[in-house]
């Protein structure tokens, strides 16, 4: 809503000068003044901090390391005087279990009072640095038997604290790692900072052999394209479907789709825009840097974009995007959905993970220089990365499959499941000339060329296309990873760029440290990497049967679901990847593929049940309903003496479905209770996979088509069209 001054100005009222060239409006902001207010900065902490603490604690940020004893308790002690006067009363280790989302405990700061009944408000460094969550209940993998409950928080000190503002008051959060107490991961965080230091360590010795002596650290950078639905609550809470599974599993399509591609980037509807502005609001206070937003290709869908950061903070910010959304919705009497196929027959949701390297004095390295030094370096690093994710194009698949990406990957909307790289047309060319003979000194755009005594062509940004198709495409200074979900944790997609790219530097550097002609040696190795590691490019539609048919000629792996995906982490070849850069343990791996498979059946087994319940207590029920009132109305019509045969066709037609509802509804539970009675792990998942999704598939089809055909008053629960048309 406008504030008077506003609507005097559109009425032709000439305004004050200092209002004249401002645009009034409520819910006005100012976002440098908000910007990060909720968070314990490094700026806030040079402001607070004595000098010399200051100077340990940036330490320990930015080169690694502890904290001392006595550092950790005045920091410990002054973030809990910084929350307090924010009016936070409780402070949480915040966490990222298994699960996929984020746990934490409150605490108050409250002690014993003092003999006089004085409340005195406490925040010591071991409480700050270390937590010990009864973590029974997490999943672990069979990492820690139940009788071993403990799990340990540990401070990530390199993500800050802040403040959460929620109905239980503003809370304060320390991001934390979660491990078991012989020291297994137990999270998506410690992996993470264990790869981002591997890919740090390796890329520094690239970086190195170009004579950069002053980088001390290369840090990889993420931003995370957000897809999510709006609908609204109030229908959303009349479908048992969207309450246990986050998606609908019945449903006929609407009449209109998004055929007419007028929702993508159309224009932002009040209720939206004020959702929009409340979680921008938000976030900001949270130190995200939430940059665009704009409605997406399904109806009801929508996108949020931050600005790239470090890995391990875009990780968490990710996952406080995500949540505010389901928050700051709930406010709107909206509900957020963020599982990557809500509505079948419209796009679902994904994230684009854009992923780049850089190092400290600003050379990121997925940039084509300015000289022929770094563009020989570029090279290079372009060319280690065709070899990490071809060699583990199964790992990367791996680390983009959940239950609910199932339904996208492969299925001609999403990237394919097979994993290929696009590099646009002048690089792709670039890669041919030099695989071809050896050389590559034309490019195609016929741009000049300055490279020195190489042989290898300057670059310029390549901006002129865009494949919209491919899960791993270039473009221009970062790779885009576009086949995450979008309700999963980018800690793992993370993880695995940073550890298989961390591998192929280490590969290259191990050769090019021990040379001594360097130009002519790391001139070879470029064209031995991209001669190898040739197939995994691919530029074309990678929707298409055909590239399907091409990809297997190529030998490259097509994985088509989340438990066929599981076996990649613990192959001989993962095992030595990961064991060799410190970044998961052999049974770390183990464990996490038992978890994956438990999820799996788990997520499945919901699903079936909701359904069957959905089935024989809603739509069944429903249906009879109905066809007593054709039934009623046959014989009315008849005893009239009119012809009600149309009547009595759709009586038969509605049967013959009913019926086969009924008979699939049974079928599934059935299935149901053989699947859920098996032990658990890999064949179990299997078997969820395979016979349960397909009972599911036999299920709602019937009921899909009784959907169409039943009249409007007796079905039991809003359709698609209540759902995505009227938000
Ligand atoms: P789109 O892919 O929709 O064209 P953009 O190119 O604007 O969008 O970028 C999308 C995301 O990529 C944003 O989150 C942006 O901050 C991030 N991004 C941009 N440059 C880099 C980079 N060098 N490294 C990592 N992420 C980046
Ligand atoms: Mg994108």
């Amino acid at each position: 809503m406008w504030i008077a001054k506003k609507r005097e100005h559109y009425g032709g009222t000439y305004m004050g000068t200092e209002a004249k060239n401002k645009i009034f409006c409520e819910n006005e902001v100012n976002v440098e003044e908000i910007f990060a207010t909720n968070v314990y900065t490094p700026n806030t902490m040079k402001e607070r901090l004595p000098k010399d603490v200051y100077k340990e604690i940036t330490q320990v940020i930015e080169q690694g390391g502890e904290l001392s004893k006595i550092t950790a308790n005045i920091v410990a002690n002054d973030m809990k005087e910084w929350a307090i006067e924010k009016g936070a009363t409780h402070y949480t280790h915040w966490f990222q279990p298994l699960t996929g989302i984020t746990a934490e405990k409150h605490d108050s700061f409250i002690t014993h009072p003092d003999k006089n009944g004085k409340m005195l408000m406490d925040f010591s460094g071991k409480e700050l640095i270390k937590g010990e969550p009864d973590a029974s209940s997490f999943p672990s993998g069979g990492l820690r038997a139940t009788f071993e409950a403990r799990g340990y928080t540990a401070w990530d000190i390199t993500s800050p604290a802040f403040i959460k503002e929620t109905a239980t008051g503003p809370t304060l959060c320390i991001p934390t790692a979660f491990c078991s107490y012989t020291g297994e991961a137990l999270d998506k965080k410690t992996p993470l900072l264990r790869s981002m230091e591997a890919i740090s360590k390796q890329a520094l010795r690239i970086v190195r052999l170009f004579g950069n002596t002053e980088a001390t650290k290369v840090t990889a950078s993420v931003g995370a394209e957000q897809e999510y639905f709006l609908i609204d609550q109030k229908k959303a809470l009349q479908r048992e479907d969207i309450i246990f599974s986050g998606r609908t599993l019945f449903g006929a399509p609407a009449p209109k789709g998004q055929e007419m591609d007028d929702h993508y980037f159309g224009v932002i509807r009040e209720r939206i825009g004020a959702f929009m502005h409340e979680l921008n609001v938000e976030l900001w206070k949270l130190g995200v840097t939430a940059k665009t937003q704009h409605n997406e290709a399904a109806p009801a869908q929508h996108e949020l974009a931050p600005i790239y950061e470090s890995a391990n903070i875009a990780v968490d910010h990710n996952q406080l995007v995500m949540e505010t959304m389901k928050r700051i919705a709930g406010k709107h009497g909206l509900r957020c959905l963020l599982h990557e196929k809500p509505f079948q027959g419209v796009n679902g949701s994904g994230k684009h993970n854009n992923w780049s390297i850089t190092t400290d004095n600003g050379v990121n390295l997925l940039e084509p220089g300015e000289t022929p030094n770094e563009n020989v370096q570029f090279l290079l690093v372009l060319a280690c990365i065709m070899k990490a994710v071809d060699t583990h194009a199964d790992l990367l698949r791996q680390s983009a499959s959940n239950v609910g990406n199932d339904h996208r990957l492969g299925a001609c909307e999403a990237p394919p499941a097979i994993i290929s790289m696009f590099l646009g047309e002048q690089l792709e060319d670039v890669v041919e000339q030099l695989v071809e003979t050896g050389r590559a000194s034309k490019l195609k755009e016929g741009g000049v060329l300055q490279t020195g005594v190489s042989t290898l062509p300057d670059f310029k940004k390549d901006a002129t296309d865009r494949n919209r198709t491919s899960p791993f495409a270039f473009t221009g200074n970062k790779f885009e990873f576009r086949m995450v979900g979008s309700e999963d944790s980018i800690g793992s997609p993370n993880t695995i760029l940073n550890a298989i790219v961390a591998e192929a530097f280490c590969e290259a550097a191990d050769v090019l440290e021990k040379t001594e002609d360097f130009d002519i040696a790391v001139h070879d190795l470029i064209k031995e990497y991209m001669t190898k590691h040739q197939r995994i490019i691919f530029n074309g539609d990678g929707y298409s049967q055909e590239w399907v048919e091409e990809a297997e000629r190529r030998g490259l792996p097509n994985i088509p679901s989340m438990v066929e995906a599981v076996e990649t982490l613990t192959t001989e070849k993962a095992i030595k990847l990961f064991e060799r850069f410190g970044i998961f343990t052999k049974a770390e791996l183990e464990s996490r593929a038992e978890i994956l498979y438990e999820t799996y059946a788990k997520t499945i087994n919901i699903e079936a049940l909701t359904m069957i319940d959905m089935a024989n207590k809603q739509i069944i029920p429903a249906v009879i309903r109905y066809t007593k009132e054709l039934a009623d109305t046959i014989l009315a019509v008849t005893s009239a003496g009119s012809d009600a045969s149309v009547t009595k066709e759709l009586l038969k037609q509605i049967t013959i479905l009913l019926t086969e509802m009924k008979e699939a509804c049974c079928y599934l539970a059935e299935e149901e209770a053989k699947a859920s009675a098996m032990p658990r792990g890999k064949e179990q998942a299997f078997y969820y996979r395979e016979e349960i999704v397909t009972a599911m598939e036999k299920l709602r089809k019937p009921a899909d088509e009784l959907e169409k055909i039943v009249g409007k008053e007796y079905w039991p629960f809003p359709t698609y069209a209540d759902l995505i048309f009227e938000v």
